[in-house]
């Protein structure tokens, strides 16, 4: 029995990073329960509504697109449509050239980690920084995110510590607050050097043409404030009916994605400099990513487009917290992920299609989205397009064998007297290649098989 891929990296994650992730992301799951409980009678309810704006929002695309292009232009903003990953470096390049723009800082955005903007934008010259803490330690380390809100899950303070005495940003100090201070002092520098700020948008209203951005470290604004020219680059699934449906979508998102009541600085952001809006830069041009969503709002897993990135499914995913990010190879990690990533990455579904098979389909992630994402029927529904278009399934364990043997009594008391056997016989020694394989991946608990039949003929008796 071949392994799958997710199997494979899982076992070779070391024990030490496994128990750090393990550990942050438990911590942050039961801080986000116990804020959602303490302060709202039935978060239930509000995780229904903000699911039902959002799928009420990515059905209506056809007529909110064109509402927040209108929008979006009468408030100054220049608007630019990209249907690939291709399309919208293309477009950012573009932009810079035209410009005569050299140097970009970034605030964290998904979808430019999405289309890999940083290192095309570095192929044709340009020079493009990360600004969020962890995403500049990923871009320094020629790392990748592994979480989709904390990306340098899986790394340490020590790590940190040496990466940036590699790249000249001081003296080995695992310090956080000294690694803080110096990556501070050394963006500070860019951010006054950049010609052109780039976010992402977390959300962006069709009725006001406002959009929003979420941090905790504020660096999308200081990523706006000496510069000439904003870009912004929205997938279209972010758009909202109305201005006041933000204030559900706002409540869930930072409490659920870091157990915190807001994210510590919320920006509304309308259009670029004007009379009167003396600040910020002269120039804003907002880029809407297809890149493969609009064949997912025509699957039968247009849900997943809901999603606010909010990272709480990973964070109480018993296969994430096993695996870490890496596992998934993509950029969305986790349940999300293991949905998302094998529908957008389109002809290559072959090449995901074990991450649907990377979940017990246990429910949690569905019971802590905020925008309540069915993600456990949407594993089925890609698990079922997998074998409707034969792709193969390694690891797959044999149903067909297991009905034959759960039908038969006899053939059933010998697979439990043998299941006992297995705490006893060395993983080497299993007769049935495909066990040996499969048990030695695990460890098997102890055996306690049998005792539902012992106690129903003593019930009998
Ligand atoms: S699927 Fe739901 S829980 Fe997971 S990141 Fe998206 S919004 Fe958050």
């Amino acid at each position: 029995m071949a392994v799958q891929p997710i199997d494979q990296f899982a076992t070779t994650l070391p024990a030490d990073k496994r128990a750090s992730v393990y550990q942050s992301t438990k911590t942050t799951h039961e801080k986000r329960t116990k804020l959602l409980f303490d302060q709202f009678p039935d978060p239930n309810r509000l995780r229904q509504l903000a699911g039902d704006i959002k799928q009420h929002a990515i059905e209506n695309l056809d007529t909110l697109l064109p509402q927040v292009e209108a929008r979006l232009r009468a408030n100054g903003a220049q608007v630019h449509w990209a249907a690939t990953a291709e399309s919208a470096c293309e477009t950012v390049l573009r932009i810079m050239q035209a410009r005569g723009a050299k140097r970009m800082v970034k605030a964290k955005t998904m979808v430019s980690e999405e289309i890999e903007l940083a290192h095309y934008l570095e192929k044709h010259g340009m020079e493009a920084l990360e600004t969020d803490l962890g995403e500049f330690i990923v871009q320094i380390d020629d790392d990748h995110p592994s979480h989709i809100v904390r990306p340098i899950i899986h790394k340490n303070r020590r790590e940190i510590a040496t990466s940036f005495e590699r790249e000249g940003l001081g003296a080995y100090n695992d310090d956080p607050a000294t690694i803080t201070q110096r990556a501070r002092v050394f963006l500070r520098h860019k951010y006054l050097a950049a010609d052109v700020g780039l976010t992402g948008a977390n959300f962006v209203s069709a009725e006001s043409g406002r959009i929003v951005l979420v941090t905790n470290e504020g660096n999308s604004r200081f990523c706006l404030a000496a510069t000439k020219c904003h870009i912004a680059l929205v997938g279209i699934e972010k758009i909202v009916p109305r201005d006041r449906d933000l204030g559900v979508l706002l409540n869930l998102l930072g409490r659920s994605g870091t157990a915190q009541d807001l994210t510590v600085y919320t920006e509304f952001i309308s259009g670029p400099k004007s009379p009167a809006q003396p600040d910020g830069p002269e120039e804003m041009h907002v880029i809407f990513v297809d890149n493969g969503r609009t064949e997912v709002l025509a699957s039968e897993c247009r849900e997943i487009l809901r999603c606010i990135r909010c990272g709480a499914c990973l964070n109480v995913c018993p296969v994430y917290r096993q695996a870490s990010g890496h596992a998934y190879r993509s950029v969305y990690p986790g349940p999300v992920g293991a949905v998302l990533s094998p529908l957008l990455a389109r002809d290559k579904f072959p090449q995901l299609a074990d991450l649907p098979k990377a979940s017990s389909l246990c429910g949690a992630c569905h019971e802590v989205c905020p925008v309540n994402i069915p993600i456990p029927d949407l594993l089925l529904r890609l698990r079922n397009r997998a074998k409707e278009e034969s792709v193969p399934s390694p690891g797959t364990p044999p149903m067909g064998a297991w009905a034959l043997m759960a039908s038969q009594p006899t053939a059933w008391k010998a697979a439990l007297a043998g299941g006992k056997l297995m705490n006893y016989v060395p993983t080497k020694l299993i007769p049935v290649p495909a066990l040996q394989a499969w048990a030695e991946k695990r460890e098997l608990p102890d055996w306690r098989g049998g005792e539902f039949r012992k106690w129903l003929r003593n019930r009998r008796r």
